[in-house]
């Protein structure tokens, strides 16, 4: 009886752990292990960088996200390291990075990837005033939602933010929350804004998620050297025993209105 409900009590614990999905012609690929829907009513704010909890992950468990694009150079060979180790990530994107590469953005909706939110034109919000940052947010959004489903609305079909330079206040905080938008901090990051070669920065990155051990990992999709990087880094992720979380919005959100 005790083992039984040992038993009970463990699968409780984690409840959407899943073989992930065969990977097409790379039986060996890193993979997708499951699906974590995220809401803004559980969980409004996460990421240990700037915040006290952060997504609900086992360990080794991560989450991959990139930000700033899309760009021409740069995120195509990104997506194309993804798609071949089956990886779903999520991109916070700028509205004039989509304005300029829409087709882009629609690459990365299409092979399955999340698409949040990071403003227009990346200015630092903690310092403007309220409805000033709050439409710079809106414009982002909007530029977003038109390239990638046609219309032009600050309702995100993902309703998921990140600060640019992780520079939030109170009240902004507080109105992305009674819009139920899950703003995303990070809790390890591969500072690839500072200039280093792809093998120094893959070493960085690994050293760093091998301390924290599991978590949402802060990439940038606009810098070559992580683009890079990237092939190597999920093989070796891959080798290391950890397992890709895709985050997407809890509901159907998209579909309602
Ligand atoms: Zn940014």
């Amino acid at each position: 009886m005790i083992r039984i409900i040992s038993i009970v009590a463990a699968a409780a614990l984690i409840p959407m752990v899943a073989a992930a999905e065969p990977c097409p012609g790379h039986p060996d690929a890193l993979g997708t292990e499951r699906v974590l829907a995220v809401d803004a009513k559980s969980t409004p704010r996460v990421g240990r960088k700037s915040f006290p909890d952060t997504l609900p992950l086992q360990r080794k468990e991560l989450v991959l996200t990139f930000d700033d694009g899309p760009w021409s150079g740069t995120t195509p060979k990104v997506l194309d390291a993804l798609k071949s180790e089956c990886v779903r990530a999520t991109f916070f994107q700028l509205g004039r990075n989509v304005a300029t590469n829409p087709a882009i953005a629609r690459r990365e909706l299409a092979e399955g990837h999340s698409l949040g939110h990071h403003t227009f034109s990346h200015p630092l919000l903690d310092h403007m005033a309220p409805a000033k940052a709050e439409a710079e947010i809106d414009r982002g959004i909007a530029e977003d939602e038109f390239a990638l489903y046609g219309r032009r609305r600050n309702d995100p079909t993902t309703p998921f933010f990140r600060f640019p330079g992780f520079a939030s206040n109170r009240a902004l905080l507080d109105r992305l929350q009674a819009r139920h938008i899950v703003v995303f901090g990070a809790d390890v990051w591969a500072s690839d804004w500072l200039p280093m070669s792809p093998a120094q920065e893959l070493q960085l990155i690994l050293g760093r998620i091998d301390r924290a051990g599991s978590g949402i990992v802060l990439f940038h999709d606009t810098k070559a050297q992580t683009a890079a990087m990237l092939p190597a880094f999920l093989r070796e992720l891959k080798r290391r025993g950890y397992r890709i979380v895709h985050v997407v919005p809890a509901g159907n959100r998209g579909n309602s209105n």
